[in-house]
């Protein structure tokens, strides 16, 4: 069982990485965007709501978040463990994983087995740096308005999770700003599977 929580700003590498690890951990990769923007381009009624919020740069509302990760973690792939890519960004999403671990735990009778094999890295990376890397991207909601906006919300919201995390005790920090065979180096060295 592995558990992996990729803190990290917006363009810091966490969906590369994830699928990289993914891979080499045999856990499946969570995105909360990825599935976000399936939603969008079918037009669910979820995608309809999102759309908004996405295109401003702007966290799409928790009630509409968290049942949808909750039914990707249902899936039987996601048993033997995860990768967690944009997934908590606020602390309100941050209580919600930690309740579902310990539910996890006590449903498989492991008060203490588990607890290790949650890791939470954060993937730092200058503003700077991951201001060219967005733009160089392109994606639709890429523009340098809002990017400088998503990046805001990261500081505001997504931020204060590394403290709840290091107060835990189960924060790697990695330097997102090297070569990304060298971040996928660091990347297997700091997980503990
Ligand atoms: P990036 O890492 O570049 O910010 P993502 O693909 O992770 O891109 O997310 C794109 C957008 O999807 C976010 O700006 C936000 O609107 C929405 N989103 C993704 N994950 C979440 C989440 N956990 N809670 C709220 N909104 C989210």
């Amino acid at each position: 069982m592995v558990q992996v929580i990729f803190l990290g700003p917006p363009g810091s590498g966490k969906g590369t990485q994830s699928a990289r690890l993914s891979e080499f951990l045999a856990v499946p990769h969570i995105s909360t965007g990825d599935i976000l923007r399936t939603h969008v381009a079918q037009q669910t009624d979820l995608g309809q709501k999102a759309k908004a919020f996405m295109d401003q740069g702007d966290l799409v509302p928790d009630q509409l978040i968290l049942s949808m990760v909750q039914d990707r973690l249902d899936q039987p792939d996601a048993q033997k463990g995860w990768i967690l890519d944009g997934f908590p960004r606020n602390v309100t999403q941050a209580t919600f994983v930690e309740d579902l671990v310990k539910q996890q735990q006590v449903e498989k009778g492991s008060e203490n087995a588990d607890s290790k094999s949650l890791n939470t890295i954060n993937l730092e990376v200058p503003d700077e740096v991951l201001i060219e890397r967005l733009l160089a991207r392109g994606r639709a909601d890429d523009s340098e308005e809002t990017i400088r906006h998503r990046l805001q919300v990261y500081h505001e919201q997504t931020e204060p999770l590394i403290e709840y995390y290091r107060d835990r005790n189960q924060l790697s920090i990695v330097n997102g700003n090297l070569p990304l065979d060298q971040v996928t180096a660091a990347l297997k060295n700091a997980i503990v599977a």
